[in-house]
């Protein structure tokens, strides 16, 4: 099993095009040392060479041709790409499925209530019912393993076992008010969307060797802690450093807690939550532009790699 980085950064990327931050001024004058960073984007693949990408980026396009794993096989149409797994239905989630319109049967993978936000809210996304077959969009059942399918639609089993972890969290802001109500009597209330359906982290089982990715950890359970020591290689939410870090930059109005990542440092963050040991690697992406962490000279990247985390970057290989 093979996991690969297209892409590090969170939302905007890293620089991201209309920020002035100290990290993208500094970056687009030549004085922070880092590569640039696209947006979010896992690939796992088996030996057998099948991939599968967790969440589609919006910068997916592009990082599909830097891999050239991910070229076709076969005329006149192929891709290795045996699926897309959805961990929310964030826009940065979402956006790269218009990439994949290109008549290409797709298996996505979803909780029922981000399949329906996806669906129901964004009539955009039906262009992937052009292909044939149509895309098919799977339910993810919550803390259960199933298997994922194959590329090769002969084999009924493909060899990864995918779990996917409640996280709390909530659902975008364009979800509509109309989806996220509750009807009903209090006896039988009829969900829309299901609160612990909202983001999910994955872990992912091959041969033994097992994956937890997590681009974001909104705080509201601690479940992951438990697959993070009970990994071999940990993706987790890098966003930010602090929570009052969009605040302090003078580009947002919400701490970092408030839209639904905890941050790295301070009580109750990331690092040290988690404590200093576990098995596996950890890795952080999902970084967000005004991430000290960014810059390979901070006090911050080194304490973060002195606290035994990867930092990834785009094009980050790690062989299971
Ligand atoms: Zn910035």
């Amino acid at each position: 099993m093979r996991i690969t980085i297209l892409g590090s950064a969170a939302g905007g990327g890293f620089p991201q095009w209309n920020c002035a931050c100290r990290n993208c001024s500094r970056f687009r004058g030549g004085q922070l040392r880092s590569p640039a960073r696209s947006q979010a984007q896992v690939v796992v693949s088996t030996d057998a060479g099948e991939s599968y990408l967790i969440n589609a980026s919006p910068d997916l396009r592009t990082q599909i041709l830097s891999a050239s794993f991910l070229a076709p096989a076969n005329a006149p149409r192929h891709t290795p790409i045996a699926g897309v797994l959805l961990t929310s239905a964030d826009v940065d989630s979402l956006a790269g499925l218009l990439h994949l319109r290109e008549f290409q049967p797709l298996h996505i993978y979803a909780t029922p209530s981000v399949r329906r936000s996806a669906l129901e809210e964004n009539r955009i996304f039906r262009v992937l019912n052009r292909a044939n077959p149509p895309a098919i969009w799977q339910d993810f059942p919550l803390d259960t393993w199933f298997a994922l399918t194959g590329a090769d639609s002969q084999r009924v089993e493909a060899p990864i076992r995918c779990r996917a972890v409640p996280l709390g969290g909530s659902y975008p802001d364009y979800v509509s008010d109309g989806l996220r109500r509750s009807s009903g009597t209090d006896e039988s209330i009829i969900r829309l969307l299901a609160p612990d359906e909202a983001i999910v982290g994955l872990a992912l089982d091959l041969a033994g060797k097992q994956i937890f990715c997590a681009p974001a950890l909104p705080g509201g359970s601690g479940a992951w802690k438990e697959w993070v020591r009970s990994s071999d290689v940990s993706l987790l939410d890098g966003t930010f450093w602090c929570d009052d870090e969009l605040i302090a930059a003078g580009v947002g109005s919400k701490t970092a807690r408030e839209i639904g990542h905890v941050p790295l440092s301070g009580p109750d963050g990331l690092l040290q939550e988690l404590g200093p040991s576990t098995r596996g690697r950890r890795v952080l992406f999902h970084i967000n532009n005004t991430n000290p962490i960014l810059d390979e000279e901070s006090r911050e990247h080194r304490e973060v790699r002195d606290a035994g985390w990867e930092i990834a970057y785009d094009g980050m290989q790690i062989e299971l």
